[in-house]
């Protein structure tokens, strides 16, 4: 990599600092907001209100995340409390750092809260399996200031297929489309104004619930499959469809779904999540702030020993869906805190580097608004528009 210009860098800097930069997708890890991992401190988390202040990062959709379970009254009922659990971490995060942060639910207020000097929290729901056999808690969710929901995470579930059907779960490897109750669920997130989310969704459940919605749709975070192929990407045709109905797929910083992740790299990292304990589902939320720390610190050293995933292969996915459905309808997410990152763009503190690679690339400043947030943001409020 050649040795950055110093005049170019300060112009490409105050670009960055003009425009209003968010990440679609954040995770709160283990302990999040617990004595275990305080966001508003230098931390092992990928975002915390430091990196986000260092690295110019000026929002995140914060997650409320669920992981797929069993479709029973025990399952609903645990994931109804980690959802909660979720929720809550980043309500706690709100009340500890009001000067530092603030919730915003439409456009407006998150260009208000910015114009403040504080950093912008929204709120996403990763999974709708917490809501049980109904639809009856999305009105509440939406009060909350949820402004996506993803039908699935991996695994299928009551409201549709997921990208990846779950082996552990028995699922069988077919995508049946959108159910009766997925239909539903469509039905009632345009009428509360939230965006339906198609991350993680199976690609015929996706399309069938995009065709139903009469509000635009999002991806929060995939990538282009025309670029890497996996089943979490976005084929062409999706892509168009997303754009067609006026929504925004926000392509993902993730390593695995950018390109090959070194095998050596990756047989690296299995070991070390053998050596900690943190191979079986739920390790991570019970492991001591102790193993976590080692886990952090291990990881960085692994991921520096061996060829990563980079930051221009990030980019080549983001030009090719803004060549296939143009610079409106295309965004940025790291899924940090929940897999995500790549070598260049590893934590919040690093976002700075996406802007600077995409000002190489040609695009304006402009397209870098739209693309860091504009989009998101157009799409959030056409979305709750439609609802009223
Ligand atoms: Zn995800």
């Amino acid at each position: 990599m050649a040795a950055p210009d110093p005049v170019a860098d300060a112009e490409a800097r105050a670009i960055h600092d003009r425009i209003l930069t968010i990440d679609t997708d954040v995770d709160t890890g283990p302990g999040f907001m617990t004595a275990a991992l305080d966001p508003g401190r230098i931390s092992r988390a990928q975002v915390d209100l430091p990196g986000m202040r260092a690295g110019g990062l000026d929002g995140a959709f914060f997650i409320v995340y669920t992981a797929q379970g069993r479709r029973d009254a025990d399952g609903y009922a645990a994931a109804r409390l980690a959802a909660e659990d979720k929720f809550q971490g980043i309500d706690r995060m709100l009340r500890a750092y009001p000067r530092e942060i603030a919730q915003a639910r439409t456009a407006e207020e998150a260009r208000a809260v910015h114009a403040s000097g504080r950093l912008v929290a929204l709120i996403g729901m990763e999974n709708a399996y917490p809501l049980g056999d109904d639809v009856s808690d999305v009105p509440m969710w939406a009060a909350r200031g949820v402004r996506y929901l993803s039908i699935t995470h991996f695994g299928h579930n009551q409201f549709g297929a997921s990208s990846n059907a779950s082996r552990a779960l028995g699922d069988a490897d077919t995508d049946d489309g959108l159910t009766d109750c997925g239909a539903d669920l469509v039905r009632a997130l345009n009428a509360a104004g939230i965006m339906v989310d198609l991350s993680h969704v199976g690609r015929r459940t996706g399309l069938e619930a995009l065709a139903l919605s009469k509000a635009p749709v999002i991806a929060s975070h995939s990538g282009a499959r025309a670029v890497y192929d996996n089943p979490r990407n976005l084929d062409d045709a999706q892509l168009q469809a997303i754009a067609e109905k006026g929504g925004v797929a926000q392509m993902v910083a993730y390593r695995g779904y950018v390109g090959d992740v070194d095998p050596e790299m990756a047989r690296a990292q299995r070991m070390l999540r053998e050596r900690l304990g943190l191979t079986v589902g739920g390790a991570m939320q019970r492991a001591s702030a102790a193993t976590l720390d080692d886990y952090a610190r291990e990881l960085a050293r692994i991921r520096a020993a061996y060829p990563d995933v980079t930051l221009a292969q990030f980019a080549d996915h983001i030009d090719h869906a803004v060549k296939t459905v143009g610079v409106e309808h295309v965004g940025l997410s790291a899924d940090f805190d929940g897999g995500g990152g790549l070598q260049g763009w590893d934590s919040a503190a690093e976002s700075f580097n996406v802007t600077r690679e995409l000002l190489t690339r040609g695009y304006s400043e402009a397209d870098l608004a739209k693309l860091w947030g504009g989009n998101i943001l157009r799409v959030m409020d056409a979305v709750q528009a439609m609802a009223q």
